[in-house]
């Protein structure tokens, strides 16, 4: 095979998300110069998007991702952040801010509070370890949910006085509904054996961007000198084998009939996306052990309603709403009943008129079809409950995201079910291989990460594996030709 020098080599990589972007600049850094992004959307972030959502265009709220989970070096997002200043003020995730009320409007003390949020922590420990000891499960203990109802049985009998049983309880139901929107969907869709395959960085102290999340992109952006972005360029084919005309080559046609020839495509689409489309996006078809990891790993729905408030009902720092349902009424027996999905209403950090929830799994999908004033007056009703308070305003405007029915990302982020496995997550990112030995096609996004999946960081780490994967192929090749 004739080598190429890196400036002379093509890459395209498909979606302008921080995957995309990631890769992009380590392939610049690295002497890449003909390097094309392809977003199909008509903007860059993916699901990182912040928008001005208030009075003026400095009142931000992040659709998507609004925390860098793991303050540390280890963390490529928190590097690039601190690095170019995107992180002052410093504003870390603080606990205990707020109230936490059951539905018959009683506020449950905040030292209970505390008490029974640090038990499901440890609990949570518990459950990481469990991967890395490979310790044996029993059948009441496979799913997330079914492990921590079981510890939270334990525990409220052992730990928590006759009188304070109920109370306990609630905190639990609002810790549950919490690690729903942690680990992104239904908690009896998570296996309890491989949640420790994800790596925690740190203390978990989560930190966010003062500016939204979209600083990250932009400082990227800044970064790029040599990259061509196409916007509104959705890829409908990838020829990566092209078994009339023997070329080396792999060959990408756009929706719009556009074609784009490169020596190497990075497939940066959501895992939801290539479950949905892969079997049209490849030519020849994935081999059988990446489509089949394609669904063995799972991939939920997390979305966020914004309420908008001219002015705010609450005291500055103090908003926080945690909703403790007390066990007669914690279940969801249908999606209608999406509200006892939300774990609390919080106030991001970059907008002093809003509150922030999230609804996931089947209830965070149906809310996507739901009439705003239908969301505001729910939500209204909800917190003029837990607050025991009818004076309460309804919201001027409500925001609410549609993660799963964005065709382009199709659901929020992946997880690992009973299925799934590391072997699994290694099958999905490895690249594919052309006749000649050439990595022809390379995954990379969060799905693709086999421990920090599901974060910006996971997103931005596989960019610059699949890359750097890229550059010493190149680095490798040039050595072979002395
Ligand atoms: C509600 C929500 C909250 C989140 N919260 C956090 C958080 O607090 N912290 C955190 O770290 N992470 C969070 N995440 C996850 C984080 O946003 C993602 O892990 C990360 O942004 C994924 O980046 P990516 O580049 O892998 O994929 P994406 O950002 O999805 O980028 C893929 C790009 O490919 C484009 N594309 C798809 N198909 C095509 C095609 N056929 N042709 C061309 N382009 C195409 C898409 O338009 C998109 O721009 C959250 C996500 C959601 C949805």
């Amino acid at each position: 095979m004739a080598s190429k020098r890196k400036s002379e080599v093509k890459v395209v990589i498909i979606g302008a998300g921080i995957a995309g972007l990631s890769a992009a600049q380590h392939l610049q850094q690295n002497g890449f110069q003909k390097i094309t992004i392809l977003e199909a959307s008509d903007r860059i972030g993916g699901r990182i998007h912040t928008m001005a959502f208030g009075k003026t265009e400095s009142d931000l709220v992040d659709l998507g991702a609004q925390w860098i989970h793991g303050e540390g070096k280890e963390n490529s997002v928190y590097r690039l952040a601190k690095k170019y200043g995107m992180l002052k003020p410093l504003i870390r995730l603080e606990w205990g801010t707020g109230v936490c009320c059951n539905e018959e409007g009683k506020e449950i003390r905040q030292e209970l509070v505390d008490d029974a949020i640090d038990k499901g922590f440890e609990i949570e420990t518990e459950l990481e370890k469990v991967y890395r000891r490979n310790r044996h499960l029993s059948e009441d203990e496979l799913t997330i949910q079914d492990f921590y109802n079981k510890r939270f049985d334990q525990i409220v009998a052992t730990d928590f006085p006759e009188v304070d049983r109920e109370d306990a309880k609630s905190v639990f139901n609002y810790f549950l509904n919490l690690m729903r929107f942690d680990n992104g969907d239904d908690l009896r869709h998570l296996c309890s054996r491989n949640v420790g395959q994800y790596r925690s960085i740190g203390e978990k102290e989560d930190v966010c961007l003062p500016y939204g999340f979209q600083s990250v992109i932009n400082a990227l952006l800044r970064l790029m000198t040599k990259v061509k972005i196409i916007l509104e360029c959705a890829v409908d084919k990838i020829i990566w084998i092209d078994s009339k005309n023997r070329t080396n080559d792999v060959k990408m046609i756009c929706a719009d009939g556009t074609e784009f020839i490169a020596d190497h495509v990075i497939v940066t689409c959501s895992l939801g996306y290539l479950q949905k489309y892969h079997e049209n996006l490849f030519e020849p078809a994935l081999p059988e052990n990446k489509s089949q990891a394609l669904y063995e790993i799972g991939y939920g729905t997390v979305n966020k309603i914004f309420l908008y408030y001219d002015e705010p009902f609450w005291t500055k720092g103090q908003g926080t709403i945690r909703f403790a349902w007390t066990d007669k009424n914690r279940d969801i027996n249908s999606a209608d009943e999406w509200y006892k999905a939300i774990h609390a209403f919080d106030e991001p950090h970059n907008n002093a008129h809003v509150l922030v929830g999230s609804v996931v799994g089947e209830e965070g999908k149906y809310i996507e079809n739901l009439d705003k004033d239908e969301v505001s007056r729910i939500c209204t009703q909800q917190i003029r409950m837990f607050l025991n308070d009818d004076s309460i305003p309804a919201p001027r405007d409500v925001l609410v995201t549609k993660w799963c029915s964005d065709k382009w990302s199709c659901g929020s982020y992946s997880y690992m079910k009973q299925e799934s496995s590391e072997s699994r997550r290694n099958d999905l990112s490895q690249p594919l291989y052309n006749d000649d030995n050439k990595p022809v096609v390379l995954f990379a996004g969060e799905a693709y990460h086999k421990t920090r999946y599901s974060t910006t960081d996971g997103a931005r780490s596989s960019g610059i594996d699949q890359a750097q994967m890229l550059v010493n192929f190149y680095t490798n090749q040039c050595r072979r030709s002395f």
